[in-house]
């Protein structure tokens, strides 16, 4: 790659370039090695933007020198991404104007969905990212949502409720067991509480099994 950049070889530039991307859903080349400021980066030398290079060789056909050329400003909003179709050169001010609306509209978006997730934590749209235009804008928000340390309040409320409804289960099968010892039937038992004898069974042999496991573990440290 650098004896190509050096050459100015743009056809090989682009080659090389192409042979180590990763195309998305969204159309998007993804390079995988990023600077820290989350720009695509040549190995070993942060220094050369990939996604400058490629607009370099593309526009410019690489006759400029390459750091005279302007800001390029990413229209997928993904900023790993180095497709000559996302990639245009444009003014510093457009630029800066352009970066500020999308951060004001990504936290927009971000209170919005955390509002969505107290109101209506099942709401299908907090699961999917139909529209192929706003995949990247999800996968963006999704990785801001993956960093906080703390549990999210949507995820809370499952796994309370998912705790409340294994007491419940729990109290029913305790409630079953007793009637089991009183000489019903577990087909009896099952239309006590309303549900499949398959499904009684289930819950028995999962609170069984769930009570039983710490003394197994014990006998098996003492052995
Ligand atoms: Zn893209």
């Amino acid at each position: 790659m650098r004896r190509a950049i050096e050459a100015r070889d743009a056809a090989t530039i682009l080659r090389l370039i192409r042979e180590r991307v990763h195309e998305d859903p969204a159309g998007c080349w993804i390079w995988r090695r990023v600077s820290p400021q989350g720009y695509p980066a040549v190995s070993r030398d942060p220094s050369v933007p990939v996604h400058r290079l490629v607009v370099w060789a593309t526009r410019m056909g690489c006759k400029s020198e390459l750091s005279a050329l302007p800001p390029v400003h990413h229209t997928c909003a993904r900023t790993a991404c180095v497709n000559p179709d996302h990639l245009v050169p444009v003014s510093s001010a457009f630029n800066s104007l352009e970066a500020l609306a999308r951060k004001a509209a990504l936290s927009r978006i971000e209170a919005l969905t955390r509002a969505l997730e107290q109101a209506a934590p099942d709401h299908p749209v907090l699961k999917e990212w139909p529209e192929i235009e706003l995949l990247p804008l999800g996968q963006l928000i999704q990785e801001r949502r993956r960093r906080p340390a703390s549990m999210s309040s949507a995820l809370l409320q499952r796994k309370q409720r998912e705790a409340e409804h294994a007491r419940h289960r729990f109290a029913q099968v305790a409630e079953a067991n007793k009637l089991l010892e009183q000489g019903l039937t577990r087909r009896e038992v099952a239309q006590r509480l309303a549900i499949g004898v398959a499904t009684l069974d289930a819950w028995r042999r999962k609170v069984a099994e769930a009570s039983r496991a710490p003394e197994d573990a014990v006998v098996s440290d003492a052995a």
